[in-house]
């Protein structure tokens, strides 16, 4: 499969110090793309289980029905990753990646400015509450 990247967009519109990369995805690909993101220092991933409707939903082509629930939605899985915006492009290309089969229902990715992170346990706002310890900036500095 041809690599593909994201046309490049760094104008994100509100400008944020934080973005939310929100990507719909095949269940079966959740995994694999987790790894990779696992891989790249990305520890903070929030999944849970949906059911979509886009242009796999609408058309009949030849999914043989399994991935199809009764009324037509196809399960999905939405994946939220919050990072830093100078991290957004390298996760955005890293799904692409991992989850591109070049077929009808690879899904979709959507980012969000975010206006604040705040650590529940310790009351740390902004940087100090998204940066993970270990995580990409770890790695990147012990790197350096
Ligand atoms: P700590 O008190 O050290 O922050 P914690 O258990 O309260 O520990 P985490 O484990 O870091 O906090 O995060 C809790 C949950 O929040 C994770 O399981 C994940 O679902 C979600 N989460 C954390 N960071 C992110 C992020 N950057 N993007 C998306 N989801 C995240
Ligand atoms: N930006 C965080 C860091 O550099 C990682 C965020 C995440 O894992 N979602 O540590």
């Amino acid at each position: 499969l041809p690599v593909i990247r994201a046309q490049s967009s760094h104008d994100y519109v509100p400008d944020s110090k934080f973005y939310k990369v929100e990507a719909i995805l095949r269940p079966w690909r959740v995994s694999q793309v987790s790894s990779a993101l696992l891989k790249i220092g990305i520890r903070g991933v929030t999944v849970s289980d949906v059911r979509g409707f886009g242009a796999q939903g609408g058309s009949t082509e030849r999914h043989g029905g399994s991935e199809f629930t009764e009324d037509n939605f196809v399960a999905k899985v939405k994946m939220e990753i919050v990072v830093s915006k100078d991290q957004v492009e390298a996760v955005v290309d890293k799904i692409i990646e991992e989850a591109r089969t070049g077929e009808i229902g690879d899904g979709k990715i959507f980012v969000v400015p975010v206006s604040d992170v705040i650590r529940i346990r310790t009351g740390e706002r902004g940087e100090r509450a998204e940066k993970m310890t270990g995580g990409w900036s770890d790695l990147s500095s012990s790197a350096a």
